[in-house]
């Protein structure tokens, strides 16, 4: 007997999905990694010591599930941002809060916006709801185009801020201006504000349909262990807990995130070396160089490329990102973005890689195609 190809029997928006594209992450030897904004500094070492003492001589603690609710963590994002725990929800990654986000906001009858360009797995999200995506683009002013989300009809509106991959913030001024004109839910993904001049927390008590989303991968240096957070309104975070897996963040995670969160000195001083790289490195692309590049207040930078007939566009970031690939320096190059197709995503670095980096791009400059 023959059935029916499981395939045809998955929801019918399901088979013309697209799956988000993750930056590289080369197994082989030898990269100066800057292209994911991964911190390249190594986190707090009481994080590696907790999760030793999680793991205990024999690991026998894995075999008990996980706190479900992060109780712990919860209360400590509270006491971080000032505010009460029922205003907290910790996620498997940020990623996972936007995914537990969009479960409870939008579906075939409520679609989200977001601006182009911005995080590109909003529209993966959006798309496994079966929702509608409405991207709203940027210009090279990156001001926030308050009007167009108003009558954008959706029920969300993501933003990345600081951008991504601009790196450059909005204001809070512009966040209220959305929250005062939009209906809908504001979803302010702040994977960045630690590097940032202004973040939007300060909004969340006036504004009940305002989410701020933060992640530890960044800023804590914990992309490995898979730790975000939404704050919010009490009702929001209701929801989010009735559609997230119930043992959702591993012990090991929760361990390392709370361990992290407990040595702020710690990362006060790798946050200010790594403002001061890349505060050095936007000057040398403008003055040394000259080449346009963003005022970033994220971990990594965007910025156009010239080759040495002072050409820029697609094509001349495409062969600057390929020269640097070729000896082992990655970065990211979005080409299907208008406003970002001729720039380069470059995530800051130590200072000996960004050193590397730009001896690269200077034998780039020589090379014989840029004659
Ligand atoms: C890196 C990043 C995230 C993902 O964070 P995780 O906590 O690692 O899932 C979310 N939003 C933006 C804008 C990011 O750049």
């Amino acid at each position: 007997m023959t059935g029916t190809p499981a395939g045809r029997l998955a929801l019918p928006h399901v088979p013309g999905l697209r799956a988000y594209t993750p930056g590289l992450q080369p197994t082989g030897r030898g990269w100066t990694k800057l292209n994911t904004n991964e911190c390249p500094y190594p986190p707090s070492p009481r994080v590696a010591e907790a999760i030793l003492r999680e793991v205990g001589g024999d690991g026998a603690a894995l075999r008990l599930y996980p706190d479900p609710a992060s109780s712990a963590l919860r209360a400590a994002v509270a006491r971080l941002h000032g505010v009460d725990e029922s205003r907290v929800c910790i996620g498997n990654g940020s990623d996972d809060i936007l995914n537990l986000l969009m479960r409870c906001f939008c579906g075939p009858k409520a679609g989200a916006a977001f601006t182009l360009p911005s995080y590109s797995l909003y529209p993966v999200l959006v798309g496994i709801q079966d929702g509608a995506s409405t991207p709203v683009a940027l210009d090279r002013t990156l001001r926030l185009p308050v009007e167009a989300v108003a009558r954008s009809g959706a029920g969300v509106f993501l933003l990345t801020s600081p951008n991504a991959p601009t790196g450059v913030g909005f204001p809070n001024s512009e966040i209220a201006a959305i929250l005062g004109s939009f209906g809908g839910l504001v979803v302010v993904d702040e994977a960045y504000a630690p590097f940032a001049r202004e973040n939007a927390t300060g909004l969340l008590g006036a504004h009940p349909n305002l989410v701020v989303v933060r992640t530890l991968s960044k800023a804590y240096a914990l992309a490995g262990m898979r730790v975000g957070y939404a704050l919010a309104d009490p009702e929001v975070i209701g929801l989010l807990d009735r559609v997230r897996d119930s043992y959702n963040v591993s012990r090991l995670s929760q361990a390392a995130a709370l361990a992290a969160l407990g040595d702020p000195d710690y990362y006060a001083g790798i946050i200010g070396r790594i403002k001061a790289t890349r505060d050095s490195y936007v000057d040398s692309c403008i003055k040394r160089r000259g080449w346009f590049t963003f005022k970033s207040e994220a971990n990594f930078i965007c910025t156009e490329p010239r080759d040495s007939g002072g050409r820029a566009g697609p094509g001349v970031a495409k062969s600057a990102y390929d020269f640097l690939f070729t000896r082992k320096v990655l970065v990211r190059h979005f080409p299907s973005d208008a406003l970002t197709a001729s720039f380069l995503r470059i995530s800051v670095g130590t200072d000996d890689e960004m050193l590397l980096l730009d001896d690269t791009l200077d034998a780039w400059l020589k090379a014989p195609q840029n004659a």
